[in-house]
C-alpha cells in the first residue's frame, strides 16, 4: 500500500521512523519534518517501507554528491547539509547521554571539518572479475557484490587516482583476480594509505597466494604511476574469511611502510596497525582530548588502547611518564619505532590486553594521575573499569568511536566518578558515525 507519511524522528542509525498500525517502520534518506510518499508492506513476516517519493523536501535536504550513494551506504547522510549533519548528531548524542543518565549535559556542537571531503587516508579495493571483466571497488551494501567504482569523495584524490590506476596495470599485466569459488587467480585487494602531511603512499597488494610471477616489472610499473609511492608490500591472504589482510607479508619496495605527522610528532603507518582513518579530524579530536586531560608535569598517565601510541607520545613531553598499552603487537612496534623518531623517553609500551594489564598495575598499587582510553567499538570490560576504581586517577579521558557502548561503561563508574564534559567531534563527515570525548573526574571523598 502507498502511504503518505511525515517523518517525525530518526532512529540511533540516523534513519527516518513511523508507526503503521503499531509496527514500526524505517527509511533511510529522509530528514526530520518531511512530507514522504511510501509504499509499505505491513505483513509482519516482510514488513517493509521503500521510499517513493519526497512530498515535501526539508531545507537542509540537498542532493547526495555520489552517483553510488543508493548502493554502497557508506555515505548515508549525504543528503543531508553538512551543518545540519553536525546539528544532528549533536542532537543524538544529547539524546544517547539524556536517556542514560536522565540528565541534561548540554553538550557543545560536534567539531566538525572545514572541508569534509577526501578525508579519508586509507581504502581498500575488492578485485573481482564480473563476466571476464575485471572491475574494482567496495561491496555493495549487505552485499558481496563489487562495485566497479573508484572515484569516492571522501576519500583522499590521489588514492583514488592510484588505485583506478593499478587496476589497469593489473589488466594490462594480466593477473586474474582470486575467485574465491575456484580458488583460482593472484590479486584479492589492493590497501592504499597516503599521508596528507608527508604525501608518501604505501601500497600493499593482497595476493592469494606467495607466488606471484612477474612481480619485479610489477612492481616497477608500479611505482612509475606516482613518484610519492615509497613502500610496496604483499601482504599474503589465503584465509576463507572476508577479513582483507593476511599475516604474512613481504616488502617489495622500500622500508615497507610510511610516515603522517599529526600535532609536531612523527608516525610509522604500516599495513597492519591501526591508524586514524581522518588525520585532520585526529589533530582535533586530539587536542580536545589533551585540554579535557588538562595534563600537568608531574602526572603518571596511562595511555589504553594505544594504537601506534599516537595520544600518549604526543602527551609525553605534558607530563612525567606513559604506560601506553596496546594489544597488536605489530601496533606496539610501531609505538616504540615512533618513541625512538620523536626522541621520547618516557614512555613504557606494553604489548598487552588492556584489562590484564591494568589490573597489573592496580595489584602493584602503581600510581596514575589519568588515563586516557580509546577503546574499540565494542568498549571496555567491568574488570577494565573495576581496575580503575582501584587505582583511582583523579581524571579519565574515555574517547569513543561508539557512544552506545561508551554510556554503558560510564554509568558503571558513575559510582566514583561524575561526567565533567562531552564532546562530539565528527571523524567520519558524511556517515552516521560520531567519536566522542568524556571527562570524568574522581568524586570528593564524604568528610
Ligand atoms: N588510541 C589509538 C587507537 C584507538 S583504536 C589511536 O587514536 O590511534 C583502538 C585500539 O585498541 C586498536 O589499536 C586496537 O588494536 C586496540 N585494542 C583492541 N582491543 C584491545 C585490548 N583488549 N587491549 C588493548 N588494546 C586493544
Amino acid at each position: 500500500m502507498k502511504k503518505e507519511i511525515v517523518i517525525n524522528s530518526l532512529n540511533i542509525d540516523f534513519k527516518g521512523e513511523f508507526k503503521l498500525n503499531n509496527q514500526l517502520f524505517t527509511i533511510p534518506g529522509v530528514i526530520n519534518g518531511e512530507k514522504v510518499l511510501v509504499e509499505v508492506d505491513d505483513n509482519p513476516r516482510f514488513k517493509k517501507a521503500k521510499l517513493l517519493k519526497i512530498i515535501t523536501p526539508s531545507k537542509n535536504r540537498v542532493n547526495p554528491i555520489c552517483p553510488i550513494f543508493n548502493k554502497c551506504g557508506g555515505c548515508s547522510l549525504q543528503h543531508i547539509k553538512y551543518q545540519e549533519q553536525l546539528v544532528l548528531k549533536t542532537k543524538w548524542m544529547n539524546d544517547l547521554f539524556y536517556n542514560k543518565f536522565k540528565k541534561n549535559f548540554n553538550i557543545p556542537l560536534v567539531l566538525g571539518m572545514k572541508d569534509p571531503k577526501h578525508y579519508r587516508n586509507k581504502n581498500q579495493m575488492v578485485i573481482k572479475k564480473d563476466k571476464n571483466k575485471i572491475i574494482a571497488g567496495m561491496y555493495e551494501e549487505g552485499t558481496h557484490q563489487v562495485l566497479d567504482f573508484n572515484n569516492c569523495f571522501i576519500q583522499d584524490e590521489i588514492i583514488n587516482k592510484v588505485q583506478e590506476q593499478i587496476k589497469k596495470l593489473i589488466i594490462e599485466f594480466k593477473y586474474q583476480p582470486f575467485d574465491e569459488d575456484k580458488k583460482t587467480g593472484l590479486f584479492r585487494h589492493i590497501l592504499v594509505k597516503r599521508s596528507s602531511s608527508t604525501k608518501e603512499i604505501l601500497v600493499v597488494l593482497v595476493t592469494s597466494k606467495l607466488d606471484f610471477p612477474g612481480k619485479n616489472n610489477f612492481v616497477k610499473a608500479l611505482i612509475k604511476l606516482n613518484k610519492e609511492i615509497t613502500s610496496v608490500v604483499q601482504n599474503v591472504n589465503d584465509r576463507k574469511t572476508s577479513a582483507v589482510l593476511g599475516e604474512k607479508e613481504v616488502v617489495l619496495y622500500g622500508p615497507g611502510f610510511i610516515f603522517d605527522n599529526l600535532l609536531g610528532k612523527k608516525f610509522k603507518i604500516t599495513s597492519k596497525s591501526f591508524y586514524q582513518i581522518n588525520s585532520l579530524q585526529t589533530e582535533v579530536l586530539y587536542q580536545a582530548a589533551i585540554k579535557e586531560a588538562n595534563l600537568s608535569k608531574d602526572d603518571v598517565l596511562l595511555d589504553a588502547y594505544a594504537g601506534v601510541g599516537t595520544i600518549g607520545l604526543i602527551c609525553a613531553d605534558k607530563v612525567k611518564k606513559v604506560y601506553s598499552v596496546e594489544i597488536v603487537k605489530d601496533a606496539v612496534k610501531c609505538g616504540k619505532d615512533n618513541a625512538k623518531y620523536n626522541n621520547i623517553s618516557n614512555v613504557v609500551f606494553v604489548n598487552d590486553d588492556a584489562t590484564k594489564y591494568i589490573n597489573e598495575l592496580a595489584q602493584r598499587k602503581e600510581h596514575i594521575d589519568v588515563i586516557i582510553m580509546d577503546p574499540p567499538r565494542s568498549g571496555s570490560t567491568k574488570e577494565f573499569l573495576n581496575a580503575i576504581k582501584l587505582i583511582k586517577p583523579k581524571k579519565i579521558v574515555y574517547v569513543s568511536c561508539n557512544p552506545i557502548t561508551q554510556v554503558d561503561d560510564l554509568e558503571y563508574l558513575l559510582d566514583q566518578y561524575t561526567i565533567k564534559s562531552i564532546q562530539g567531534v565528527d571523524m567520519f563527515p558524511f556517515t552516521n558515525h560520531v567519536e566522542t570525548i568524556t571527562l570524568l573526574c574522581l568524586k570528593e571523598p564524604k568528610k
